[in-house]
């Protein structure tokens, strides 16, 4: 017994110089799903990405959980939004920038790019997610960190950052072709909160949250009656549910709109502000949008392929 445990200790110290070479995936923790994602686009196998917010999480109101803490003071690199999207979390990151190495991923943004809101004084519209032109940007900080933390794979970070681009100039010609083909008068957004207004920008939409730019505050009647009448006047007949907000008030507008007589459908469940399952197309930066674009374009009267402009969507949407 003691002679071969003294020979798996010999074979460990062997091993060690080429562990140290290899060197260990970098730990990246990254809070939304979408942050994950471009890490690991960037990455590849050079890092372990451990995204906290899943499929349906709401970064608006969530809160780090003890083994986010644990994970996060554990990590080389530590990625967040800010543009105050992780609003309970503010304070958490404050502190633990000062400890650790933590990148707000959306700040490095040129502030000229970003939208004001009406309800959100002093602060900029953080869904930045919702344009593929924008989202390179935030592809270009991730791949800054990254290679700060990591100088030795600034080649790799590099090849694989442009791959991921192409993606992203990809994605944005589709959806110039397919939204461009939604009749005008349909170019309406409406939706549970407002996450849509940089889509909005980029594709000439005009959209409409039931709640604001974030989703802690609660939706006024007032707002819902609001609603119903621009409904009604402009005989709307396609709304979106999110994935990651409750449908409640969205089915008080449709009953609103049905009380006077104006039937409203539900165009599909969007993807605002979290992804869809990992493992899945949806579960991936692309997948998300595609999926977003598709279905709008679809539920609004153009002709958008049925399965996305990759053929990978989920069937049956
Ligand atoms: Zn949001």
């Amino acid at each position: 017994m003691i002679r071969r445990s003294f020979l798996t200790v010999l074979a460990f110290a062997a091993a060690l110089p080429f562990t140290a070479w290899a060197q260990e995936p970098l730990k990246v923790v990254a809070t939304t799903g979408m942050i994950a994602d471009a890490a690991r686009q960037v990455g590849g196998d050079q890092v372990d990405v451990k995204g906290l917010m899943g499929p349906g999480v709401d970064p608006h109101a969530y809160r780090q959980t003890r083994s986010d803490i644990v994970a996060m003071t554990r990590a080389d690199l530590v990625l967040w939004h800010g543009l105050y999207l992780e609003a309970q979390m503010e304070g958490f990151f404050e502190d633990l920038s000062r400890k650790r190495n933590v990148v707000a991923v959306a700040e490095g943004i040129d502030k000229s790019k970003l939208r004001a809101h009406d309800d959100y004084a002093d602060k900029y519209d953080p869904h930045v997610w919702m344009s593929p032109t924008l989202w390179a940007d935030v592809v270009a900080q991730v791949q800054n960190a990254l290679t700060e933390a990591r100088p030795e794979a600034a080649d790799t970070f590099a090849q694989n950052a442009k791959a991921h681009l192409a993606e992203l100039e990809a994605l944005t010609t589709y959806a110039d072709q397919v939204l461009a083909t939604v009749p005008e008068s349909n170019r309406m957004l409406v939706t549970a909160h407002d996450a849509f207004g940089y889509f909005g920008a980029s594709y000439g939409y005009e959209v409409m949250g039931i709640q604001g730019i974030s989703t802690q505050s609660e939706a006024g009647l007032n707002r819902i009656g609001e609603l119903v009448d621009t409904l009604v006047d402009r005989q709307i007949s396609a709304v979106f549910v999110e994935s990651s907000v409750s449908d409640r008030s969205m089915r008080a507008l449709i009953e609103g709109a049905a009380a006077k007589g104006h039937n409203v459908m539900i165009g599909g469940e969007l993807y605002s502000d979290a992804m869809g399952e990992p493992g899945t197309y949806e579960g991936t930066y692309v997948g998300m949008l595609d999926h977003n674009i598709t279905s709008i374009a679809r539920a609004l009267g153009a002709e958008a392929p049925a399965r996305g402009m990759n053929g990978k969507l989920s069937a049956g949407f």
